[in-house]
């Protein structure tokens, strides 16, 4: 059943297609929001996503766009404006990790993780935020992680774009909530997804024997937390990272 917060609101989620950017969109859909999922590569996970979202909620559609890229980017924005509209909404979710030890970590492997992780929120936020101030209405959640709050020696890359996705979420909040834009961002700890899957076995293992609820999430437990921050159920909230993590965070 449509909720008054997403009922006729347009939703684009980034990195749409799978993993935690699918649960989003189908929280969404059920929410009663139409949905812009957007995928880089696996056109085939986007159309399964939008099929789940049609069976949930009211409209769905797959927009291929290189969040790193502007004018990819323009283009996927005017795309969905087209065909559903101004965009409300915007989870900022797209996003790699390359489990690299510093032995290993070139200058390349830094430049696509920020360009991707943090310059593509910027790219994104910034393509769809004169269509949000011009309405006088905007909700933005940025997918940071508990390794922005942590030490990650196998992935100091991902740490320090996931750490840039919490000051950029401060900042950008103070700087548009005159315009009614509410910005917040989640850190989740280990998840459930295929970006997990060239973490080794012990490593895994370890995290879930640190992590005092001993188990690792799963996508749908973020995408709550995004429904929350995107709801008027977060109206006092502005420019705070939600961490969901089993309470991993909490323990050195
Ligand atoms: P995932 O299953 O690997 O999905 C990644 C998504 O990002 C895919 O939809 C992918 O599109 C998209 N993507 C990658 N590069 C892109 C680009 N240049 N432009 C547009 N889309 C792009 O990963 P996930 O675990 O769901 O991760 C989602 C977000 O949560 C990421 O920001 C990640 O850092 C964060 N996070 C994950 C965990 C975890 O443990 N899983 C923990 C904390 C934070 P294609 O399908 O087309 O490739």
């Amino acid at each position: 059943m449509s909720e008054p917060d997403f009922e006729n609101r347009t939703v684009l989620v980034t990195g749409g297609s799978r993993g935690i950017g699918r649960a989003c969109c189908l929280r969404l859909a059920k929410a009663g929001a139409c949905v812009a999922v957007n995928y880089h590569r696996q056109e085939a996970d986007a159309a399964e996503t939008v099929r789940m979202c049609e069976a949930a909620g009211p409209k769905a559609i797959a927009v291929q766009g290189d969040v790193a890229d502007e004018a990819s980017v323009a283009a996927m924005v005017a795309r969905i404006n087209s065909k559903l509209g101004p965009i409300d909404m915007l989870v900022n979710n797209a996003g790699i990790f390359e489990y690299v030890m510093h032995e290993e970590a070139t200058l390349e492997h830094w430049r696509r993780t920020i360009n991707i992780n943090l310059t593509g929120l910027f790219i994104v936020t910034w393509a769809v935020k004169s269509q949000m101030i011009a309405r006088n209405f905007g909700r933005i959640v940025n997918m940071s992680s508990i390794s922005g709050l942590r030490s990650r020696p196998y992935g100091i890359a991902y740490a320090a774009s996931k750490a840039g996705v919490i000051g950029f979420t401060k900042s950008v909040s103070e700087a548009l909530i005159s315009h009614n834009i509410r910005v917040n961002a989640v850190a989740p700890g280990l998840i459930e997804t295929e970006i997990i899957d060239d973490v080794d076995a012990p490593v895994l293992e370890r995290i879930v024997s640190e992590t005092p609820m001993k188990r690792i999430g799963q996508p749908d437990e973020v995408a709550d937390v995004v429904h929350f921050l995107l709801s008027e159920a977060s109206r006092f909230m502005v420019g705070q990272t939600l961490v969901a993590c089993g309470g991993r965070v909490m323990l050195p």
